[in-house]
């Protein structure tokens, strides 16, 4: 893969944080909004699937800096839930509540589910934008069970509540080692460097 610098578009500082661990073995420059001065850069996703959300957050920052831009859309869908709360997982419980509130909600509107309906999936959609105006896209799943009540405590949004089956634990047990090797991000991560390393061999 060639050596190239790209600025991650996300103000999520947890996004940011596993996207940079995932990508430690390329030759990758990592960037984030703040280190180029786009912290407080507030892009409309008013998309209506994951790709076009994601395509929109890494345009929108390729068009300002002039480089490459890598943005995640992602979001979690519900069986149970018709697959809500799917590309408006952002703002399920409103556009400023916290992780906690959004667990809360979760819990609340799945209380007669029985555990064995409770099936759920993460996705994550990455886009790469680059200044000649060509994208990349490369989307990942990850397929869990919503718990009965929050355990763990690392990680971020929903993970206290997504249970492993492989493992009978959630995301927030199970740590970031082992989230970074198998979550929606991480699938899709793995695909994007696939992509990106044809398109460099032309
Ligand atoms: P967006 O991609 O910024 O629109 O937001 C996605 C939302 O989905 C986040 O605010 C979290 O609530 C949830 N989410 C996405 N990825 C994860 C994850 O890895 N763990 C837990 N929640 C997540």
């Amino acid at each position: 893969m060639k050596s190239l610098e790209a600025i991650i578009a996300t103000n999520n500082k947890h996004k940011l944080e596993e996207i940079r661990d995932m990508l430690f073995d390329c030759d990758i420059t990592i960037k984030s909004k703040k280190d180029v001065n786009l912290e407080g850069l507030v892009i409309v996703e008013d998309g209506s699937t994951f790709e076009e959300n994601a395509t929109i957050k890494a345009k929108t920052v390729m068009n300002l800096t002039n480089s490459i831009a890598i943005a995640d859309d992602s979001g979690l869908e519900v069986l149970a839930l018709g697959n809500r709360p799917g590309v408006d997982t952002a703002i399920y419980a409103g556009e400023n509540a916290t992780d906690v509130e959004n667990n809360d909600k979760l819990l609340r509107e799945l209380k007669d589910v029985p555990y064995e309906k409770r099936k759920a999936k993460f996705v994550c959609v990455m886009v790469v934008a680059f200044p000649s105006g060509k994208t990349l896209t490369a989307r990942g799943e990850c397929y869990g069970i919503i718990a009965l009540e929050c355990k763990g405590n690392s990680g971020f949004g929903f993970d206290p509540l997504f249970v492993i089956e492989e493992y009978n634990l959630t995301l927030a047990e199970l740590g970031k080692d082992i989230k970074n090797q198998i979550s929606h991000r991480a699938n899709a991560l793995k695909k994007l460097k696939r992509v990106l390393l044809d398109d460099t061999r032309g």
